[in-house]
């Protein structure tokens, strides 16, 4: 399970740059897991973009 801290994201949208198949940005400007994505599909773009958050604001869960 992977998930994104509303508290920690600050919308840079680099996650969404990463791998928009899996996170999009909402309406407040915050990322956010897409209900639809392929979370094993897409592991290794998302363990990136894990890394790539300047605020640590995703996690991820088994
Ligand atoms: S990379 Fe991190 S801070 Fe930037 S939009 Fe994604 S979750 Fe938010």
């Amino acid at each position: 399970m992977v998930k994104v801290s509303d508290s920690s994201c600050i919308g840079c949208g680099a996650c969404q740059a990463l791998v928009g198949e899996v996170f999009d940005i909402n309406d407040d400007g915050y990322a956010y897991v897409r209900e639809d994505a392929n979370i094993e599909k897409y592991e290794e773009e998302i363990n990136d973009a894990i890394e790539n958050c300047p605020t640590g604001a995703i996690s991820k869960e088994d």
